[in-house]
């Protein structure tokens, strides 16, 4: 009776688990379908935390906002891409967006899972975008939250603990082994499969996105290519692409040059579409 009672919780999360568009397919058609299993609402909670102490840290390191020119040259173009968000979801303008510079050598910017951005000065100050370029890799992270890709990732690792648990429980029963010995070997194989940044198709997902909010925004489309090579001489090569989650830089550049193609109709340098 006991062991039944991970498979109850397993039905009523799958119950409660849905298929779902977080975005619209855009002129680039991503349309993908979805299975979330964590709440947004608790997803967004964890990461306006987790944004929080970010901040909060970078503060007392005197390592926030440091450059105030910086800061309102990338709030600026963060902002002209948020407004064209809309395109992709009609609630994503309203939600509560954060654009923050971190002083930190990483070339990275990122954003977490309800719009809190933080663009490093490692990227600012080794890649040297232009604006278009800038808005290309803000672009690519606003499609991360847009799709909300955190939120997909939370779910599977839910799921995997679940499954995990269940299985540690049917391996411990046949074996007669102590079951808590079987849900830790495949709580690693989870991890494993699903606690990694990002798959492929997350990726590529949010380059296609990426590329047609710059151009909705104003920004030349085409910028990402160029961005990405920049980006890819300051990596020094990176891993083969089965060992990495990125795709590999000859497929990356060919699909953002398909996608700049699609989306070249809408852009009009420095006119926001929307
Ligand atoms: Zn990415």
């Amino acid at each position: 009776m006991k062991r039944s009672l991970p498979l109850i919780a397993l039905l009523a999360v799958l119950a409660a688990c849905a298929t779902v568009r977080t975005t619209q397919p855009g002129v680039v058609g991503v349309d993908r379908e979805q299975t979330m299993i964590a709440s947004a609402a608790a997803v967004n909670r964890q990461a306006g935390d987790a944004y929080r102490q970010t901040l909060q840290q970078a503060q007392k390191q005197g390592k926030l906002n440091r450059d105030p020119a910086q800061v309102a040259r990338v709030r600026a173009i963060a902002d002209r891409l948020i407004a064209a968000t809309r395109s992709f979801r009609a609630d994503a303008p309203a939600w509560q967006w954060e654009v923050n510079v971190l002083t930190a050598k990483d070339v990275n910017a990122w954003c977490m899972p309800g719009g809190k951005i933080a663009v490093y000065t490692g990227l600012l100050e080794k890649i040297r975008p232009t604006d278009d370029e800038l808005a290309a890799v803000i672009g690519h992270e606003i499609a991360h939250a847009l799709r909300e890709h955190g939120r997909e990732k939370a779910g599977q690792a839910m799921g995997v603990g679940m499954a995990a648990a269940i299985g540690g429980a049917l391996v411990g029963s046949r074996y007669g082994i102590d079951p808590s010995l079987g849900e830790n070997v495949l709580g690693t194989v989870g991890d494993l499969a699903f606690m990694r940044p990002n798959s492929r198709e997350m990726e590529q997902e949010a380059d296609r996105i990426g590329v047609e909010l710059a151009a909705r925004a104003g920004y030349d489309p085409y910028a990402a290519i160029g961005l990405w090579e920049k980006m890819r001489q300051v990596s020094d090569g990176g891993p083969p692409q089965w060992l990495s989650t990125h795709p590999s830089h000859a497929t990356r550049i060919g699909d953002l040059k398909t996608s700049a193609d699609r989306v070249a109709p809408l852009y009009r340098p420095g006119t926001p579409r929307r």
